[in-house]
């Protein structure tokens, strides 16, 4: 199909969703909220922090990578490294003294909202959608104040043996602790000397410092978890993130398995209530492939709808459920990448048992859905244009504070290089007889075995965010899926 073309579908899908959209009751959304504090540095910043450690121990650790932050030094040589490299790193950190040592050294700039779930309940909230039941573990009051002032935006507590829904602002617990992550970002062109080094930042990037403080659990209070069955006048979908902070053992001897089993609890008691809710998983990297492991064949498979995630997601996931060499090619940037994405969406289909699942990239989406999937490709179709649609909106403006915000999108142009890409696709797919011509120009393919959902997406070439944009796509798609469920 012809831009054009494309652009007329982009205009009708959206104005359909946006329609079909006020009539989804409600969405849960959990686990992971956290606070983001922002500091972009600076020549001074840098110079600063380097006096404020041993150099040695951070050349010495500048050697070694440390995969976790322990120590100033960890932190100081994780940040050179990414500086060298230009590359955008996430580490993590188990102790608080390392925030307390980032803010006696540096005043970050701002602060918002973060973490996967806290991301997607203000974005759904802020567009009007029925009921956004956000919940997150550690609810305290300096994160309450990240949640946006909308009367849709609800948080579960029990109150005398009741469950009420209020705004987070009225229902955190005074004796939470904020969990605070440092995105530290640096700009192309800045020149940095540390020790005997002397390097110019080639590319404008990022280091998070994720804190995972002892008291992180994904889990749930016994009495709100006895409840969740009541909210089900409420809810249509759950949207659940945040997986990815389950730790292999805990100090008090638990392990994994056991919030394995707390998750896999949750979503049984969500359909408990209503066994047509979907659910969808929000996926995110995780380094530790036991847990990346114990999340995909434990909680996806068999428990949840639909999952969300990138191409590089989408490799570590066939990583660990024994597709080595397609995870490999998925990545490789090869020539044949996006044939082996989309293979790779097939496996992942299968294997997890899902009836969905999304796969979003700079240009192009790829869904696969099953046969008994009971909503219509034209309409998973209408659901995928209207997320890009939203995504774009919120890379060109950082943030979506209405519906309305959301219809600049649509000026967005449709990504050339997306659409390139796809003709590749297109190519295999019809030399391999899996498809014809005109069905994959539609967007629209029918197999035997499953369908596939295959667009071009619109790409803001001078974003003001990228930050959660990912998500954006992924919970609005599973939304405009939900409006479609008859
Ligand atoms: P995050 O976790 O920050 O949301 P992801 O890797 O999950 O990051 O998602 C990033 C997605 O955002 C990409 O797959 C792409 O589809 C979309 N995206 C990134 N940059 C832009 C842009 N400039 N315009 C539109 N979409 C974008």
């Amino acid at each position: 199909m012809e831009m054009w073309e494309w652009d007329s579908i982009y205009h009708k899908s959206y104005e359909d969703i946006r329609s079909s959209i006020e009539d989804v009751r409600g969405i849960f959304v959990a686990y992971n909220s956290n606070i983001d504090a922002i500091k972009h540095i600076g020549v001074v910043d840098i110079e600063h922090l380097l006096m404020n450690v041993e150099l040695k121990d951070v050349q010495e650790k500048v050697f070694e990578y440390p995969r976790q932050i322990e120590s100033p030094s960890d932190l100081v040589a994780r940040l050179i490294i990414a500086m060298r490299d230009g590359k955008a790193a996430e580490v993590p950190t188990n102790t608080t003294a390392i925030h307390d040592w980032l803010t006696d050294h540096l005043v970050f700039d701002s602060a918002r909202m973060g973490g996967q779930a806290g991301i997607i309940s203000n974005l759904l909230a802020s567009m009007g959608i029925g009921k956004v039941i956000t919940y997150v573990p550690w609810l305290s009051e300096e994160q309450a104040e990240y949640f946006v002032d909308s009367e849709n935006l609800l948080f579960p507590v029990v109150e005398g043996g009741e469950l009420v829904l209020k705004h987070p602002k009225q229902a955190f617990d005074p004796d939470n602790i904020p969990k605070i992550n440092w995105i530290l970002e640096f700009s192309k062109g800045m020149e940095v000397k540390f020790a005997e080094e002397h390097f110019v930042i080639p590319r404008d990037n990022r280091l998070i410092i994720s804190s995972r403080p002892k008291w992180i659990r994904i889990e749930m209070s016994p009495e709100l978890y006895e409840r969740i069955p009541q909210l089900q006048a409420d809810i249509d979908g759950a949207i659940l993130a945040g997986y990815q902070m389950i730790k292999e053992e805990y100090e008090d001897g638990s392990t994994y398995m056991d919030y394995v089993e707390k998750a896999v609890n949750v979503i049984e008691k969500l359909k408990e209530g209503n066994p047509d809710i979907r659910i969808h998983v929000e996926f995110t990297s995780i380094q530790n492939k036991v847990i990346r492991k114990a999340i995909l064949k434990q909680i996806v498979r068999q428990h949840v709808h639909s999952l969300g995630l990138d191409t590089v997601e989408v490799a570590n996931a066939l990583n660990v459920l024994g597709y080595e060499e397609l995870a490999y090619s998925v990545i490789n940037k090869g020539e044949n990448a996006i044939v082996s994405l989309y293979e790779g969406a097939v496996k992942l289909l299968k294997e997890l048992e899902l009836e969905r699942v999304h796969i979003h990239s700079l240009g192009f989406y790829i869904c696969l859905v099953s046969k008994d999937c009971p909503v219509s490709t034209e309409d998973h179709l209408k659901a995928l244009l209207f997320g890009s649609t939203v995504a774009a909106a919120q890379a060109s403006h950082g943030e979506i504070l209405s519906m309305e915000g959301t219809e600049s999108g649509l000026d967005v142009p449709i990504s050339v290089e997306g659409h390139n890409e796809l003709e590749k696709l297109e190519k295999h797919l019809v030399r391999s007889g899996i498809c014809c011509t005109e069905d994959f120009e539609n967007g629209c393919i029918s197999t035997p075995l499953y369908d596939a959902l295959v667009i071009p997406t619109k790409v803001v070439s001078e974003p003001v965010a990228t930050v959660g944009i990912g998500d954006a796509i992924s919970a609005t798609s599973f939304v405009g899926f939900l409006s479609k469920i008859k």
